[in-house]
């Protein structure tokens, strides 16, 4: 198990005991090598029948560990700082704040609760995919703790995330002898890339980004080897398609080369149905009710709430505390904003 998995194995031991205490049933998944996801079962409901609503947050970062010793938690007026505090080490401790202040008010919920809080998040959610569209089926609604907006605007749409790897093999030649009888990989890499990057369509909101390109060995030998990895986003479920299609019709343009193309459509886009402008509508009220005016954006971030609502269960999404900088180094949360997430949280659970 690497360092970091332990460490949020821990994480998820000590929400197991704080949520316990909070009268949750709580069971723990455990991969060796992304760490434990948690699975809490709270039952105050006026309905215990009734379909669940799902929480759900994550307990990985994006910083490795030891990062909090070169940046720790400091507070400067109204802004908490540290890695991970925005995403989402604020989110997931307002569930448990609203949890326990609902308990006691002696508050019931209107229907059961199921908080999920996943370790691997931040890396695709291949472990824990399954445990989230398992509870999903379950579910009448889902609230994600992800980080707002900076301002507090919540999400009510994603774009979809696609993840690719385009390997592309040639054949080595020293560069001053035998230049010609080389292939070089990186000379069919490059206009592979440009080809890549013809295949967005910005009016339909499809991107692609090819973030990182490695080849060869040396200067004076031709490449054998360049591979790249390549992020996509899309906005309707027909241009993932459509990329991922297009990705694997590439063919070399030089004679001899090979191309092998992995990956595909990761997250499916967050779409706003009618039954997510519902569910926002009623956040707006219950936020209108404490004097503050909720917003609503689309963004191009995927999460965990990019699963379930491509099953159908509508989803809010962003609604941990305001702040800035998500894997940023100036990441911090505004401290003011705590309590009132907390109600808006609380009241949601309440309620929904
Ligand atoms: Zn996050």
């Amino acid at each position: 198990m690497s360092r970091e998995a332990e460490a949020i194995t821990r994480l998820a031991e000590n929400f197991s005991e704080r949520l316990t205490q909070l009268g949750a049933s709580v069971d723990l998944f455990q991969d060796p090598k992304f760490g434990t996801t948690l699975r809490a079962r709270f039952n105050q409901s006026e309905n215990p029948d009734a379909n669940q609503l799902l929480v759900v947050g994550h307990l990985d970062t994006v910083w490795p560990l030891g990062t909090l010793a070169l940046r720790p938690f400091r507070i400067d007026g109204d802004r908490a700082y540290g890695p991970g505090i925005f995403d989402m080490k604020a989110g997931i401790t307002l569930a448990t704040f609203a949890i326990s202040a609902l308990q006691e008010s002696g508050r019931k919920t209107n229907r059961p609760v199921t908080f999920l809080m996943t370790c691997d998040e931040e890396t695709g959610s291949h472990f824990s995919r399954p445990l989230i569209e398992e509870e999903a089926r379950r579910s009448y609604a889902a609230l994600v703790l992800e980080p707002p907006v900076p301002g507090g605007t919540i999400k009510t749409a994603r774009k979809g995330v696609g993840e690719f790897e385009l390997i592309v093999r040639g054949r080595s030649a020293h560069a001053g002898n035998d230049i010609r009888k080389g292939i070089s990989a990186i000379n069919e890499l490059a206009n592979q890339i440009l080809t890549i990057n013809q295949l967005a369509d910005f009016s339909r909101g499809t991107t692609l980004n090819v973030g990182v390109v490695r080849g060869g060995v040396l200067s004076n030998v031709v490449a054998a080897e360049a591979r790249a990895s390549i992020d996509m986003r899309y906005q309707v479920i027909e241009e993932g398609r459509r990329i991922e299609k297009a990705m694997a019709a590439l063919r070399p343009l030089l004679d001899g080369a090979q191309l092998e193309v992995k990956g595909g459509i990761n997250r499916p886009p967050l779409v706003r149905t009618e039954k997510i402008a519902a569910l926002f509508a009623h956040a707006k009220e219950l936020a209108t009710e404490m004097d503050y005016d909720l917003k609503e954006a689309s963004v191009g971030g995927g999460s965990d709430g990019n699963f379930i609502a491509a099953m159908g269960v509508p989803v809010l999404d962003g609604l941990g505390v305001d702040g800035e900088g998500a894997h940023a180094e100036h990441e911090h949360i505004i401290i003011s904003d705590i309590a009132r997430r907390a109600t808006l949280l609380a009241r949601l659970i309440e309620t929904l």
